[in-house]
């Protein structure tokens, strides 16, 4: 169900089985700021486990705050996500990610670039006509995007959000789940799941050379990702040996602080066609 506060903000009740209180006056303040262009992109990197170049770049939003600064997305996203300010923000996402990926394709340099979607958002009718405009709008094409959902969005509603992924990967457009191993996706369903790409969380990636229990879930996650052709992206790459652990264990791309951190589109540019990190 859905409840307007005084400000005009829809917050959704999720069964009132959370304690949270949102900030309301933040997120009040957040739709002022989409709507006055203090929202950015950092994109962060995407490495080949082997060669270690540049293979794609995952768009992570930030809040520049008149008065508090550059502000991560923790401090603001759960609140939005509550309500239909996350709408808002969305389409701003996907408007400046599309858009940064267009121009970098004209330049020549064919960067894949990852948008999460949150899973409010999905469950709108118009969630997929409004992507594939943007993707006309900018001549952009589809294959050069990707986008992200966790498991627990997909599972809320399987069908529904099975329906409306197949739709975006009949498109072109690639579907990752990210965050895997963090929910409860049955691996029954994995091979039903209209994907194209999984991205282990980065709670088993860390330290994964030093905890064995770690290191078996990575394998077995690249294991079955493999057996159903699905591209695995390790997040969280903290450290060399943890890399290279995971090259070995046949992770296709690693993303992580090792590697590089998010960063705006200026500067990741600088490096496209460039020498491997790492
Ligand atoms: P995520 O999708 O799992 O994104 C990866 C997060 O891990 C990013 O945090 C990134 O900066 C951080 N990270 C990358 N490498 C490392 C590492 O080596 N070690 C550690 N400890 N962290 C690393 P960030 O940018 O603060 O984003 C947090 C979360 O906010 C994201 O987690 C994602 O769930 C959400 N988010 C970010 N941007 C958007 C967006 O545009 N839309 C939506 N719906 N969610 C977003
Ligand atoms: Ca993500
Ligand atoms: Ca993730
Ligand atoms: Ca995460």
């Amino acid at each position: 169900s859905a409840k307007r506060d005084r400000t005009g903000v829809v917050l959704w009740t999720a069964g009132d089985t959370t304690t949270h209180r949102a900030d309301l006056r933040q997120l009040t303040e957040l739709r002022t700021g989409i709507r006055a262009g203090h929202l950015r992109l950092h994109y962060q990197p995407l490495y080949s486990a082997g060669s270690r170049e540049i293979n794609g770049a995952e768009a992570l939003v930030r809040w520049q705050h008149p008065q508090r600064g550059m502000l991560p997305p923790g401090v603001f996203l759960p609140d939005a996500e509550r309500s239909d300010v996350i709408l808002e923000l969305t389409d701003w996402v996907f408007a400046e990610a599309v858009h940064q990926t267009a121009v970098w394709h004209r330049a020549g340099h064919d960067v894949p670039v990852s948008v999460n979607l949150s899973p409010a958002y999905l469950a709108q009718e118009r969630a997929v006509p409004t992507i594939l405009a943007l993707l006309e709008l900018e001549r952009l094409p589809a294959r050069l995007l990707t986008v992200e959902v966790t498991e627990t969005a997909v599972l809320t509603r399987p069908d529904q959000a099975a329906a409306r992924l197949a739709e975006i990967r009949a498109a072109g457009i690639r579907v990752a789940i990210d965050d895997f191993g963090t929910g409860y996706t049955s691996l029954g369903l994995l091979p039903e799941l209209p994907i194209d790409e999984l991205k282990i969380d980065r709670s088993f990636v860390s330290r994964m050379h030093d905890s064995p229990a770690r290191a078996t879930i990575v394998h077995s996650v690249i294991a079955i990702a493999r057996a159903l052709d699905l591209t695995v992206v390790a997040e969280g790459v903290e450290d060399e040996p943890t890399a290279l652990a995971l090259a070995a264990a046949g992770a296709d791309l690693l993303q992580g602080y090792h590697l590089d951190r998010p960063q705006p589109a200026e500067q990741l540019e600088a490096k496209l066609g460039q020498h491997p990190a790492g």
